[in-house]
């Protein structure tokens, strides 16, 4: 496995090989992020994994500065996965001084995550676009788990045409429900044994959609009450494209929630149909 700190050497690595698959990740790796890996590794003859804790994605009184890292156990863990590329740019490499380009996606990022946190998908879909004419992926692997995320990424593909297919995957859940995510250590034993909420109330939208119901309204309000007692920054039924609050579900759709615990934000969906 090849490790490469600079925007040259990965380009020099890449020069190299044909097809190609990319996992983005913020390290800290879990089964989530490898489960991608695995997909790439089944995919694709050549796999490529970068970690980035991207600062312009996180708001001023977000986690960046306490954002969990443990770059030698993540190498490790890609390498058991059968990683041959893994990118590890410092900040100062992908922003030097004087950037001053910022991509856009507007739409599909007004509500949801969009609204509660502005400006991160601005630097989500930036680092997405550097990394993509950086590493020049034929495929790229992103996680069902932020689902607004992978809606923006395919909408900036398809935008701007970009090379490159987007390939989404299933969330990965621990036993109880709880979408792996590396925020998780951020929770105390009991914020962990509360987290089971995030599951329970999408699950009890879900349970009521293949039982027929289709007025999201309904969906909406069984996951608030799942939610009593917990705060939430959004409780959402929306279209699985365009992310707009439905009131009937003629088509997919997609319930997500956001709900805070102490000092921890998580997030969730499930797909309806
Ligand atoms: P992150 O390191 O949190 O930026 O995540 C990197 C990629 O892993 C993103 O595409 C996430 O959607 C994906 N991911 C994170 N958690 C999970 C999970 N529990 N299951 C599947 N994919 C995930």
């Amino acid at each position: 496995m090849k490790i490469l700190k600079t925007i040259a050497e990965m380009r020099a690595a890449r020069a190299g090989v044909g097809e190609l698959g990319l996992v983005p990740t913020m390290g800290y790796l879990h089964e989530g992020h490898l489960s991608l890996a695995a997909r790439a590794r089944a995919e694709n003859p050549t796999v490529a994994a970068s970690i980035f804790v991207n600062p312009t994605q996180f708001g001023p009184n977000e986690d960046l500065a306490r954002y969990p890292r443990d770059l030698p156990r993540d190498l490790s863990l890609l390498e058991a996965a059968g990683v041959d590329l893994v990118f590890t740019p410092e900040p100062a490499e992908m922003y030097p001084a004087g950037f001053d380009t910022v991509i856009e996606v507007r739409g599909v990022t007004d509500g949801l995550e969009g609204a509660v946190r502005p400006g991160h998908f601005a630097g989500v879909a930036t680092v997405v676009a550097k990394l993509f004419n950086i590493v020049q992926p034929t495929r790229a692997y992103f996680g069902q788990k932020d689902a607004q995320q992978s809606v923006v990424i395919r909408k900036m593909v398809r935008d701007l045409d970009l090379p490159v297919q987007v390939v989404v995957a299933p969330t990965v859940r621990e036993s109880d429900g709880l979408a792996l995510s590396s925020r998780n250590s951020y929770l105390t034993p009991e914020q962990r044994a509360q987290a089971t909420v995030l599951y329970r109330a999408l699950s009890s939208a879900k349970a009521r959609f293949d039982a027929g119901e289709r007025d999201a309204e309904t969906l909406r309000h069984a996951m608030r009450e799942a939610l009593t007692g917990f705060t939430a920054d959004y409780v959402s039924v929306a279209d699985a494209e365009t992310l707009q609050e439905l009131d009937r579900l003629d088509g997919p759709a997609i319930a997500s929630l956001a709900v805070r615990l102490g000092s921890t934000r998580l997030i969730d969906n499930l797909l309806l149909g």
